[in-house]
């Protein structure tokens, strides 16, 4: 067990400092810490246990993006999807994610919403009914899944396993058909043999994303996988990655392929240095 202070309770005036704008995009911070304690990440030590802003201060902070111009909207957490903010009205006592989505969509200004970062474990229901409803949900996804093996994912404590992802990616699909995947990887977690990592490969085979993020695992002194004795050689790591990212970067290019000849919206979010 570490032996860490907790921080404080976070105390979020008006547009906190995570907040952050620039021309007409802005992230507006709802919600903070964790309280999964994946085995290989500190955040639950250094940010403290999982806090979700009341829904009217978050709506207030909303209010004042539009007055700066703001036009696309970014909703931010450690752990985004497990917000349950308190709720504005009798009618209910929190709200989740996708409720606060719909409450955001309903203000003119915004014209494309995100959130980042969720978890597999803290999808709900009406956050995938969200991307099938509210047009201004941009048709993207960051949903990390760290690793394609279940033994792997067992090891890192992530709550869930490959099948239960593969359900909701179906899900969030049929939802959203245009949905972009983007995910996290890491290569090389204490234990992870080469099954392990054929059954990442194997995972990514079959979700395709448009994007990925991907490292190899390094220790964080104080969490339980940098005390394991399995720890896996550098050179290993290395090959492992190379391979993973190659997929991926094929991965990427088909989906920027697929969005050759497609007519998009494109916000400006601020002007050019130059004239013209
Ligand atoms: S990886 Fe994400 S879900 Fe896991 S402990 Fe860290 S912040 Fe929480």
């Amino acid at each position: 067990m570490l032996n860490v202070d907790f921080p404080e309770q976070p105390k979020f005036d008006t547009l906190p400092e995570m907040n952050h704008v620039e021309g007409a995009a802005a992230f507006l911070s709802i919600q903070e810490g964790c309280d999964k304690f994946c085995h290989f990440c500190v955040v639950p030590y250094t940010r403290g246990s999982e806090y979700s802003r009341p829904v009217k201060d978050v709506l207030k902070d909303a209010r004042r993006l539009i007055e700066l111009g703001v036009k696309e909207i970014t909703l931010l957490g450690q752990n985004v999807n497990a917000y349950h903010g308190e709720s504005p009205d009798a009618a209910s006592k929190e709200w989740s994610l996708g409720r606060l989505i719909q409450e955001i969509a309903e203000f003119d200004a915004f014209e494309i919403i995100r959130y980042i970062t969720s978890h597999p474990r803290d999808v709900t229901q009406d956050l995938i009914d969200a991307h099938r409803d509210v047009k201004k949900l941009a048709p993207y996804l960051h949903l990390p899944v760290q690793s394609g093996s279940n033994r792997i994912l067992k090891a890192m404590n992530r709550k869930h396993d490959r099948d239960f992802y593969f359900k909701l990616i179906d899900q969030f699909r049929e939802a959203r058909p245009d949905i972009a995947f983007s995910s996290d990887f890491i290569v090389g977690f204490p234990g992870e043999d080469d099954r392990d990592h054929a059954d990442t490969l194997d995972l990514i085979r079959r979700v395709h994303y448009a994007q990925a993020y991907s490292f190899k695992y390094s220790r964080r002194p104080g969490t339980p996988a940098s005390a394991s004795e399995f720890q896996v050689d550098e050179g290993v790591k290395g090959e492992r990655l190379a391979e993973l990212q190659a997929l991926l970067d094929e991965q990427k290019m088909a989906f920027n392929q697929k969005c050759v000849g497609q007519e998009m919206g494109v916000l400006f979010e601020r002007k050019a240095r130059h004239e013209g």
